[in-house]
Protein backbone atom coordinates (compact mmCIF):
# COMPACT_ATOMS: atom_id res chain seq x y z
CA UNK A 1 0.00 0.00 0.00
CA UNK A 2 1.49 3.38 -1.68
CA UNK A 3 2.05 5.59 2.01
CA UNK A 4 0.26 8.90 2.37
CA UNK A 5 3.09 11.26 3.14
CA UNK A 6 0.59 13.98 3.95
CA UNK A 7 0.07 11.97 7.07
CA UNK A 8 3.66 10.68 8.31
CA UNK A 9 5.47 12.97 10.17
CA UNK A 10 9.05 10.82 9.96
CA UNK A 11 8.73 9.94 13.91
CA UNK A 12 9.59 6.39 13.50
CA UNK A 13 7.13 4.90 15.89
CA UNK A 14 6.65 2.51 13.40
CA UNK A 15 10.10 1.48 12.68
CA UNK A 16 10.67 1.08 16.23
CA UNK A 17 7.89 -0.99 16.86
CA UNK A 18 8.30 -3.57 14.10
CA UNK A 19 9.25 -7.05 15.77
CA UNK A 20 10.50 -7.64 12.68
CA UNK A 21 12.90 -4.65 11.70
CA UNK A 22 11.02 -4.81 8.42
CA UNK A 23 10.72 -1.57 8.20
CA UNK A 24 13.35 1.18 7.30
CA UNK A 25 13.43 5.19 7.20
CA UNK A 26 14.44 6.24 4.18
CA UNK A 27 15.04 9.76 2.23
CA UNK A 28 12.09 10.63 -0.27
CA UNK A 29 13.08 13.02 -3.61
CA UNK A 30 12.74 16.06 -1.13
CA UNK A 31 14.96 14.75 1.26
CA UNK A 32 12.65 13.63 4.13
CA UNK A 33 12.33 10.31 5.63
CA UNK A 34 9.81 8.21 5.20
CA UNK A 35 9.16 4.59 6.63
CA UNK A 36 9.49 1.55 4.08
CA UNK A 37 7.99 -1.41 4.47
CA UNK A 38 10.46 -4.67 3.23
CA UNK A 39 7.30 -7.29 2.35
CA UNK A 40 9.58 -10.16 2.63
CA UNK A 41 10.25 -9.82 6.39
CA UNK A 42 7.05 -7.94 6.90
CA UNK A 43 4.27 -10.45 9.37
CA UNK A 44 1.23 -7.99 8.72
CA UNK A 45 1.13 -7.61 12.32
CA UNK A 46 -0.30 -3.96 12.28
CA UNK A 47 1.39 -2.58 15.00
CA UNK A 48 2.89 0.00 13.20
CA UNK A 49 -0.12 1.33 11.66
CA UNK A 50 -1.51 1.24 15.84
CA UNK A 51 1.31 3.24 17.13
CA UNK A 52 1.37 5.76 14.80
CA UNK A 53 0.68 9.12 15.87
CA UNK A 54 -1.42 10.78 13.33
CA UNK A 55 -4.28 9.40 13.84
CA UNK A 56 -3.83 11.72 16.90
CA UNK A 57 -6.67 11.86 19.83
CA UNK A 58 -6.48 14.19 22.56
CA UNK A 59 -2.86 16.15 23.30
CA UNK A 60 -2.68 15.01 27.29
CA UNK A 61 -2.02 18.20 28.37
CA UNK A 62 -3.68 21.66 28.53
CA UNK A 63 -0.94 24.29 29.04
CA UNK A 64 -1.06 26.01 32.35
CA UNK A 65 1.35 28.55 33.58
CA UNK A 66 3.53 30.74 30.84
CA UNK A 67 6.94 32.03 32.14
CA UNK A 68 10.16 34.00 31.05
CA UNK A 69 13.06 32.20 31.85
CA UNK A 70 17.30 32.87 31.81
CA UNK A 71 19.55 31.08 32.79
CA UNK A 72 21.98 32.93 35.24
CA UNK A 73 24.83 31.58 33.53
CA UNK A 74 26.02 33.98 30.67
CA UNK A 75 27.75 31.29 29.06
CA UNK A 76 25.12 29.14 29.12
CA UNK A 77 22.81 31.44 27.64
CA UNK A 78 25.59 32.50 24.80
CA UNK A 79 25.47 28.72 23.69
CA UNK A 80 22.05 28.10 23.64
CA UNK A 81 19.34 29.48 21.27
CA UNK A 82 16.72 31.26 23.62
CA UNK A 83 17.60 31.80 27.15
CA UNK A 84 18.90 28.36 28.30
CA UNK A 85 15.80 26.30 29.61
CA UNK A 86 17.15 23.22 28.19
CA UNK A 87 20.73 23.48 29.57
CA UNK A 88 18.59 23.96 33.01
CA UNK A 89 16.78 20.89 32.49
CA UNK A 90 19.21 18.35 31.11
CA UNK A 91 21.79 19.63 34.14
CA UNK A 92 19.18 18.23 36.69
CA UNK A 93 18.70 14.69 34.53
CA UNK A 94 22.51 14.67 34.41
CA UNK A 95 22.73 15.58 37.97
CA UNK A 96 20.58 12.21 38.98
CA UNK A 97 23.18 10.19 36.44
CA UNK A 98 20.47 10.04 33.84
CA UNK A 99 20.17 10.01 29.71
CA UNK A 100 19.36 12.81 27.50
CA UNK A 101 18.31 12.80 24.08
CA UNK A 102 18.22 15.65 21.66
CA UNK A 103 19.17 16.87 18.13
CA UNK A 104 22.78 17.71 17.46
CA UNK A 105 24.67 19.04 14.12
CA UNK A 106 27.55 16.41 13.68
CA UNK A 107 30.97 17.03 12.02
CA UNK A 108 29.05 16.34 8.72
CA UNK A 109 26.73 19.15 9.71
CA UNK A 110 24.18 15.96 9.41
CA UNK A 111 21.12 16.99 12.00
CA UNK A 112 20.54 14.05 14.06
CA UNK A 113 19.22 12.96 17.49
CA UNK A 114 21.86 11.29 19.99
CA UNK A 115 22.22 10.05 23.54
CA UNK A 116 23.93 11.60 25.79
CA UNK A 117 25.38 10.66 29.47
CA UNK A 118 27.83 13.95 29.72
CA UNK A 119 27.96 17.95 29.54
CA UNK A 120 30.31 17.50 26.79
CA UNK A 121 27.65 15.56 25.11
CA UNK A 122 24.80 17.57 25.94
CA UNK A 123 26.68 20.41 25.14
CA UNK A 124 26.69 18.95 21.23
CA UNK A 125 22.79 19.09 21.69
CA UNK A 126 22.75 22.60 22.47
CA UNK A 127 21.34 25.23 20.12
CA UNK A 128 18.35 24.67 17.48
CA UNK A 129 19.24 23.60 14.25
CA UNK A 130 16.45 23.91 11.38
CA UNK A 131 16.45 21.49 10.25
CA UNK A 132 14.70 17.96 10.58
CA UNK A 133 16.33 15.75 12.71
CA UNK A 134 17.21 12.15 11.92
CA UNK A 135 15.91 10.34 15.40
CA UNK A 136 17.78 7.41 14.37
CA UNK A 137 17.29 4.46 17.32
CA UNK A 138 16.54 6.73 19.76
CA UNK A 139 13.04 5.25 20.50
CA UNK A 140 14.11 1.91 21.10
CA UNK A 141 17.16 2.67 23.12
CA UNK A 142 14.82 5.19 25.28
CA UNK A 143 13.01 2.13 26.08
CA UNK A 144 15.75 0.20 27.16
CA UNK A 145 17.16 3.24 29.53
CA UNK A 146 13.34 3.55 31.13
CA UNK A 147 13.71 -0.55 31.45
CA UNK A 148 16.74 -0.28 33.21
CA UNK A 149 15.60 2.36 35.52
CA UNK A 150 17.15 5.59 34.03
CA UNK A 151 15.95 9.10 34.07
CA UNK A 152 15.58 10.04 30.85
CA UNK A 153 15.21 13.20 29.08
CA UNK A 154 13.92 13.87 25.21
CA UNK A 155 13.40 16.59 23.53
CA UNK A 156 12.23 17.51 20.02
CA UNK A 157 9.83 18.82 18.17
CA UNK A 158 5.72 17.72 19.57
CA UNK A 159 5.80 15.16 16.51
CA UNK A 160 8.25 13.43 18.03
CA UNK A 161 7.54 13.34 21.21
CA UNK A 162 4.30 12.53 20.33
CA UNK A 163 5.92 9.73 18.69
CA UNK A 164 7.66 8.65 21.53
CA UNK A 165 5.07 8.15 23.82
CA UNK A 166 2.95 6.24 21.21
CA UNK A 167 5.94 3.68 20.39
CA UNK A 168 6.17 3.42 24.37
CA UNK A 169 2.18 2.70 25.25
CA UNK A 170 2.14 0.86 28.53
CA UNK A 171 5.89 1.25 29.15
CA UNK A 172 6.32 2.59 32.77
CA UNK A 173 7.32 6.29 31.99
CA UNK A 174 7.72 7.52 35.70
CA UNK A 175 11.42 8.11 35.09
CA UNK A 176 10.38 9.72 31.40
CA UNK A 177 10.52 13.32 31.27
CA UNK A 178 9.41 15.00 27.69
CA UNK A 179 9.76 18.71 26.87
CA UNK A 180 8.67 19.81 23.33
CA UNK A 181 9.75 22.76 21.29
CA UNK A 182 7.35 25.79 19.96
CA UNK A 183 7.97 24.70 16.50
CA UNK A 184 7.46 26.56 13.37
CA UNK A 185 8.02 23.53 10.77
CA UNK A 186 10.94 21.27 10.07
CA UNK A 187 12.74 22.13 6.74
CA UNK A 188 14.49 19.48 4.15
CA UNK A 189 18.19 17.76 5.38
CA UNK A 190 18.78 17.21 1.68
CA UNK A 191 17.89 20.69 1.06
CA UNK A 192 20.06 21.70 3.68
CA UNK A 193 22.81 19.33 2.37
CA UNK A 194 22.46 21.56 -0.74
CA UNK A 195 22.52 24.85 0.82
CA UNK A 196 26.16 23.62 2.79
CA UNK A 197 27.56 22.63 -0.73
CA UNK A 198 26.63 26.19 -2.39
CA UNK A 199 27.76 27.98 0.30
CA UNK A 200 31.54 25.66 -0.01
CA UNK A 201 31.01 26.62 -3.90
CA UNK A 202 31.12 30.26 -3.17
CA UNK A 203 33.35 30.12 -0.13
CA UNK A 204 36.17 27.90 -2.48
CA UNK A 205 36.41 25.96 1.09
CA UNK A 206 34.82 23.15 3.47
CA UNK A 207 31.98 24.15 5.46
CA UNK A 208 33.19 22.68 8.88
CA UNK A 209 30.61 24.54 11.18
CA UNK A 210 27.58 26.38 11.35
CA UNK A 211 25.73 28.34 13.73
CA UNK A 212 21.89 28.48 13.03
CA UNK A 213 20.99 32.05 14.97
CA UNK A 214 24.37 33.04 16.90
CA UNK A 215 23.83 35.47 19.67
CA UNK A 216 26.57 37.87 18.57
CA UNK A 217 24.26 40.46 17.01
CA UNK A 218 21.64 39.56 19.83
CA UNK A 219 19.02 37.17 20.35
CA UNK A 220 16.21 39.00 18.12
CA UNK A 221 18.17 38.79 15.26
CA UNK A 222 18.43 36.48 13.26
CA UNK A 223 21.71 36.10 11.52
CA UNK A 224 23.85 32.78 10.71
CA UNK A 225 27.59 32.01 10.72
CA UNK A 226 29.49 29.79 8.96
CA UNK A 227 32.84 28.31 9.83
CA UNK A 228 35.44 27.08 7.32
CA UNK A 229 37.96 25.43 10.01
CA UNK A 230 38.60 28.61 12.15
CA UNK A 231 37.47 31.11 9.96
CA UNK A 232 33.84 33.04 10.55
CA UNK A 233 31.76 33.83 7.75
CA UNK A 234 29.26 35.95 8.52
CA UNK A 235 25.98 37.72 6.90
CA UNK A 236 26.28 37.24 3.62
CA UNK A 237 23.17 36.26 1.38
CA UNK A 238 24.96 33.18 0.59
CA UNK A 239 24.69 32.30 4.36
CA UNK A 240 21.60 33.63 5.11
CA UNK A 241 20.73 31.66 2.14
CA UNK A 242 18.81 28.55 4.51
CA UNK A 243 16.81 30.65 6.38
CA UNK A 244 15.78 32.81 4.04
CA UNK A 245 14.18 29.49 2.73
CA UNK A 246 13.09 27.50 6.59
CA UNK A 247 11.32 31.37 6.96
CA UNK A 248 9.55 31.80 3.39
CA UNK A 249 8.26 27.93 3.72
CA UNK A 250 9.64 26.83 0.64
CA UNK A 251 10.86 23.58 1.67
CA UNK A 252 9.01 22.36 4.66
CA UNK A 253 7.98 18.48 5.41
CA UNK A 254 4.53 18.29 3.98
CA UNK A 255 2.83 17.80 7.45
CA UNK A 256 4.41 20.93 9.23
CA UNK A 257 2.02 22.60 6.71
CA UNK A 258 -1.12 21.56 8.25
CA UNK A 259 0.49 21.13 11.79
CA UNK A 260 -1.94 19.23 14.66
CA UNK A 261 0.22 20.27 17.17
CA UNK A 262 0.22 24.11 16.93
CA UNK A 263 -1.71 24.98 19.94
CA UNK A 264 -1.50 25.47 23.69
CA UNK A 265 -2.56 21.82 24.15
CA UNK A 266 0.32 19.99 24.23
CA UNK A 267 2.24 16.80 24.57
CA UNK A 268 5.60 17.67 26.72
CA UNK A 269 5.87 17.68 30.24
CA UNK A 270 7.54 21.38 29.77
CA UNK A 271 6.87 23.27 26.15
CA UNK A 272 10.37 25.45 25.16
CA UNK A 273 10.48 28.59 23.05
CA UNK A 274 11.63 31.77 22.64
CA UNK A 275 9.68 34.47 24.60
CA UNK A 276 9.24 36.69 21.64
CA UNK A 277 7.89 40.11 23.27
CA UNK A 278 8.78 39.90 26.37
CA UNK A 279 9.38 43.62 26.33
CA UNK A 280 6.35 44.38 25.64
CA UNK A 281 5.55 43.39 29.12
CA UNK A 282 8.76 44.09 31.12
CA UNK A 283 10.37 46.47 29.26
CA UNK A 284 13.37 47.00 31.62
CA UNK A 285 14.60 43.44 30.89
CA UNK A 286 18.09 42.95 29.33
CA UNK A 287 17.18 40.91 26.48
CA UNK A 288 20.58 40.91 24.58
CA UNK A 289 21.36 37.16 25.22
CA UNK A 290 17.99 35.75 25.24
CA UNK A 291 14.61 34.87 26.88
CA UNK A 292 12.73 31.38 26.83
CA UNK A 293 9.77 30.72 27.40
CA UNK A 294 8.79 28.02 29.11
CA UNK A 295 5.06 26.64 29.47
CA UNK A 296 4.52 24.36 32.25
CA UNK A 297 2.31 21.21 30.83
CA UNK A 298 1.76 18.77 33.33
CA UNK A 299 2.18 17.79 36.83
CA UNK A 300 5.61 16.04 36.15
CA UNK A 301 6.29 19.62 34.16
CA UNK A 302 5.54 21.25 37.34
CA UNK A 303 8.07 19.04 39.60
CA UNK A 304 10.79 20.03 36.99
CA UNK A 305 10.24 23.19 36.61
CA UNK A 306 10.58 24.16 40.57
CA UNK A 307 13.97 22.07 40.43
CA UNK A 308 15.55 25.16 38.34
CA UNK A 309 14.06 28.18 39.83
CA UNK A 310 17.82 28.72 41.29
CA UNK A 311 19.61 28.64 38.39
CA UNK A 312 17.58 31.78 36.29
CA UNK A 313 15.42 34.70 36.45
CA UNK A 314 12.22 33.75 36.26
CA UNK A 315 8.95 36.05 35.12
CA UNK A 316 5.78 34.72 35.30
CA UNK A 317 3.81 35.79 31.87
CA UNK A 318 0.04 36.37 30.50
CA UNK A 319 0.38 33.75 27.47
CA UNK A 320 -2.56 35.33 25.88
CA UNK A 321 0.12 39.00 25.47
CA UNK A 322 3.09 36.48 24.18
CA UNK A 323 1.28 34.38 21.87
CA UNK A 324 3.01 33.76 18.63
CA UNK A 325 1.43 31.86 15.80
CA UNK A 326 2.89 27.75 16.32
CA UNK A 327 0.96 28.38 19.30
CA UNK A 328 -2.28 28.78 17.56
CA UNK A 329 -2.17 27.71 14.11
CA UNK A 330 -0.12 25.64 11.65
CA UNK A 331 1.89 27.65 9.40
CA UNK A 332 0.83 27.20 5.25
CA UNK A 333 3.10 25.98 2.73
CA UNK A 334 4.15 28.56 0.37
CA UNK A 335 2.75 29.18 -2.66
CA UNK A 336 5.82 28.34 -4.94
CA UNK A 337 6.74 25.67 -3.15
CA UNK A 338 5.68 23.34 -5.94
CA UNK A 339 7.42 25.46 -7.89
CA UNK A 340 10.59 25.51 -6.23
CA UNK A 341 10.68 21.81 -5.93
CA UNK A 342 10.25 21.38 -9.79
CA UNK A 343 12.87 23.36 -10.45
CA UNK A 344 15.34 22.03 -7.68
CA UNK A 345 14.26 18.35 -8.97
CA UNK A 346 14.75 19.19 -12.95
CA UNK A 347 17.24 21.56 -12.94
CA UNK A 348 19.23 21.50 -9.39
CA UNK A 349 19.73 23.64 -6.25
CA UNK A 350 21.29 26.82 -7.39
CA UNK A 351 18.63 27.08 -10.69
CA UNK A 352 16.16 27.23 -7.84
CA UNK A 353 16.96 29.36 -5.59
CA UNK A 354 18.37 31.87 -8.48
CA UNK A 355 14.74 31.44 -9.83
CA UNK A 356 13.18 32.15 -6.69
CA UNK A 357 15.45 34.76 -5.02
CA UNK A 358 17.05 36.07 -8.39
CA UNK A 359 20.26 38.97 -9.03
CA UNK A 360 17.38 41.47 -7.77
CA UNK A 361 17.12 40.30 -4.38
CA UNK A 362 20.85 39.66 -3.68
CA UNK A 363 21.35 43.29 -4.79
CA UNK A 364 18.68 44.44 -2.52
CA UNK A 365 20.07 42.12 0.60
CA UNK A 366 23.38 43.80 -0.46
CA UNK A 367 21.86 47.39 -0.24
CA UNK A 368 19.64 46.89 2.79
CA UNK A 369 23.20 45.65 4.47
CA UNK A 370 24.85 48.60 3.64
CA UNK A 371 22.55 50.44 4.92
CA UNK A 372 22.44 49.23 8.38
CA UNK A 373 26.30 49.16 8.59
CA UNK A 374 26.44 53.09 7.94
C1 LIG B 1 12.83 23.49 13.77
C2 LIG B 1 12.59 24.40 14.94
C3 LIG B 1 11.59 25.36 14.88
C4 LIG B 1 11.36 26.23 15.97
N1 LIG B 1 10.36 27.17 15.88
C5 LIG B 1 10.15 27.99 16.94
C6 LIG B 1 9.12 28.98 16.89
O1 LIG B 1 8.44 29.15 15.87
N2 LIG B 1 8.90 29.75 17.99
C7 LIG B 1 9.64 29.60 19.13
O2 LIG B 1 9.38 30.31 20.13
N3 LIG B 1 10.62 28.67 19.22
C8 LIG B 1 10.89 27.88 18.16
N4 LIG B 1 11.88 26.92 18.25
C9 LIG B 1 12.54 26.70 19.54
C10 LIG B 1 13.68 27.64 19.86
O3 LIG B 1 14.42 27.93 18.68
C11 LIG B 1 14.66 27.02 20.88
O4 LIG B 1 15.12 25.77 20.40
C12 LIG B 1 14.04 26.70 22.19
O5 LIG B 1 13.51 27.88 22.71
C13 LIG B 1 15.07 26.10 23.17
O6 LIG B 1 15.99 27.05 23.53
P1 LIG B 1 16.93 26.84 24.80
O7 LIG B 1 17.77 28.06 24.93
O8 LIG B 1 16.11 26.46 25.99
O9 LIG B 1 17.72 25.52 24.45
P2 LIG B 1 18.98 25.21 23.56
O10 LIG B 1 20.15 25.01 24.42
O11 LIG B 1 19.08 26.15 22.45
O12 LIG B 1 18.60 23.72 23.06
C14 LIG B 1 17.96 23.43 21.88
C15 LIG B 1 16.94 22.33 22.10
O13 LIG B 1 16.24 22.16 20.89
C16 LIG B 1 16.32 20.81 20.45
N5 LIG B 1 16.49 20.85 19.00
C17 LIG B 1 17.37 21.61 18.31
N6 LIG B 1 17.22 21.41 17.00
C18 LIG B 1 16.25 20.48 16.86
C19 LIG B 1 15.67 19.84 15.73
N7 LIG B 1 16.03 20.10 14.49
N8 LIG B 1 14.69 18.93 15.96
C20 LIG B 1 14.30 18.61 17.23
N9 LIG B 1 14.82 19.20 18.33
C21 LIG B 1 15.77 20.13 18.14
C22 LIG B 1 17.52 20.20 21.14
O14 LIG B 1 17.30 18.82 21.32
C23 LIG B 1 17.54 20.98 22.46
O15 LIG B 1 16.68 20.38 23.37
C24 LIG B 1 12.15 26.09 17.15
C25 LIG B 1 13.16 25.13 17.20
C26 LIG B 1 13.39 24.29 16.11
C27 LIG B 1 14.51 23.27 16.20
Amino acid sequence: MELDKSKCFGCTACKAVCPTKAIQMLPDERGFLYPCVNEEKCVGCNRCEQVCPYKGGAMPFETGEAFAFIHKDKNVLKNCTSGGLFTAISDIVLSKNGVIYGATLDENLHVHHIRAVSRQDRDRIRGSKYVQSDLKDCFASIKNDLKEGKVVLFSGTPCQVDGLHHFLGSVNIENLFTCDLICNGCPSPLIWEENVKLLEKKLHKKVTGYSFRPKEWGWNIHKEIAYTGNKKHHSTFYTDLFIRLYYSRLVMRNTCNHCPYTSLSRVGDLTMGDCRNIEKIYPEMDTFDGVSLVLVNSLNGRKMFERIFDTAAIYPVDINKIIQPPLIKSGKEARSSERFWNNYLNDGFETAVREHYGKFCVAKYNIKKLLHKN
